[in-house]
């Protein structure tokens, strides 16, 4: 029998849900590039359900008790006392979501003799010390793909809500106004903007996908170069790094995995590279901009706005400056995590434990850290490291 520690974000204000906005969610049995859509032998909920909350458990209640293990599900995740850190002493598998991080600090894997997997249902584990799981042969993997898309969708929206100033125009109507020109003067329209992305991974590529029918120029860096059908296919400039593509860029939208290559990139120096009254659009982690830079940047006009749905840490504290800053169209972050999403990151946890339990392979586009190295989608994205910085 094993301990499963599960953290995940809390519940609606009203409870779990009764019922829901749509019957059913699309059903998607595959990926862009031919990877399937998660494959375990059983599932314990109907997709579109609410999940991803203490209440949802991940729909995994049913499958870990028939099969004998204990499951503890929490959203106290913060600070020495919290229920998460005193779990720990005995839990064999750890699953966290980026959207409510449960930091996996170097002290809290110290404080874990018996771990030896973490599971971050969704994509993302740089709230995993890595550095602490390759010594001490933990096991790291993610639902690599399950909520790329659903990103893609939430970094398209920003781009065209930042560039045509929506939420103030919005602002307008819920406050009784009609003052066209406060709404307009800020707006604009992308056609034949450069729009670049920081790493054309999953995300980016799929962001890029969805941007070129808006007859914009495409741009970005990553490093790893695509193939030259894929750059012809969407018309795409390769740059070198992301000093190279910001500087000629509108819009930049940041799609890279956090870890110490690129922690902290977008400092003051970078974005003083950019093109005056550029947007910046991030959803892949918080601190991949140093958060006073971007406020100050968009104080002085450097940058025109900024929206994305990561921060750090997450939660925000209520004084966090980019809660306050203007210019800006954040939200909690959400984009991973839509009903749709839930349903393919939840299945694809439960694909993993099954796999793990039954002793057989995981799939090896789901590994971060594997035998005491980088492994699968970690050894192609990541960098050895400790990229949380400890805070919880
Ligand atoms: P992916 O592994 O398919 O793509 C990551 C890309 O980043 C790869 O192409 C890699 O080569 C590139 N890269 C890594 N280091 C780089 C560097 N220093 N410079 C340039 N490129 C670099 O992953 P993905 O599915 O596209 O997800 C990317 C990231 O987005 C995740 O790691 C996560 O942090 C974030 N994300 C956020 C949410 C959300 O809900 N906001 C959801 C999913 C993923």
């Amino acid at each position: 029998m094993a301990k499963i520690l599960c953290v995940l974000y809390d519940d609606p204000k009203s409870g779990h849900p009764k019922s829901y906005a749509r019957d059913d969610i699309p059903e998607i049995k595959g990926y862009p590039g031919g990877q399937t859509a998660p494959t375990p032998e059983g599932l314990s909920f109907n997709p579109g359900e609410l999940l991803g909350s203490v209440s949802g458990k991940l729909g995994l209640e049913k499958y870990l008790a028939d099969a004998g293990h204990e499951l503890v599900v929490t959203s106290d995740k913060n600070g020495p006392d919290s229920r998460f850190v005193k779990e720990l002493a005995d839990a064999d598998v750890v699953i966290s979501q980026p959207f409510w991080p449960a930091y996996l600090t170097p002290e809290r894997f110290a404080m874990a003799p018996k771990l030896k997997l973490a599971v971050t249902a969704g994509i993302g584990s740089d709230h995993v010390d890595l550095q602490s799981a390759i010594d001490r042969n933990v096991t790291v993997c993610e639902v690599t793909y399950s909520n790329s898309i659903s990103v893609a969708e939430h970094v398209v929206m920003m781009i065209l809500a930042l560039v045509r100033n929506y939420i103030p125009s919005y602002k307008q109507v819920i406050d009784g106004g009609w003052n066209i020109a406060d709404c307009v003067q800020r707006a604009y329209d992308v056609e034949k903007m450069h729009v670049g992305t920081v790493a054309a991974g999953r995300i980016g590529w799929a962001v890029l996908k969805r941007m070129h029918p808006f007859d914009v120029h495409l741009h970005y860096t990553d490093r790893h170069r695509l193939p030259l059908e894929q750059e012809k296919e969407l018309g795409l400039t390769f740059h070198e790094s992301a000093e190279d593509l910001v500087k000629v860029c509108d819009v930049v939208t940041i799609n890279c995995p956090l870890h110490p290559e690129t922690e902290n990139l977008f400092n003051k120096e970078l974005i003083s590279k950019m093109k005056k009254g550029a947007y910046i659009v991030n959803t892949a982690r918080g601190k991949i901009c140093d958060t006073q830079a971007i406020a100050d940047a968009l104080e002085s006009g450097q940058l025109a706005g900024y929206a994305g749905d990561v921060w750090f840490p997450q939660p925000a504290p209520k004084d966090h400056p980019w809660r306050s800053m203007p210019y800006h169209s954040m939200t909690p972050h959400t984009s991973g995590s839509t009903l749709s999403a839930q349903a393919r990151y939840a299945a694809g946890t439960r694909e993993i434990l099954e796999c793990w339990f039954a002793g057989k392979p995981i799939r090896d586009e789901y590994l971060i850290v594997h035998d005491g190295k980088l492994a699968g989608a970690g050894a192609h994205s990541y960098s050895e490291g400790d990229a949380t910085g400890g805070s919880s």
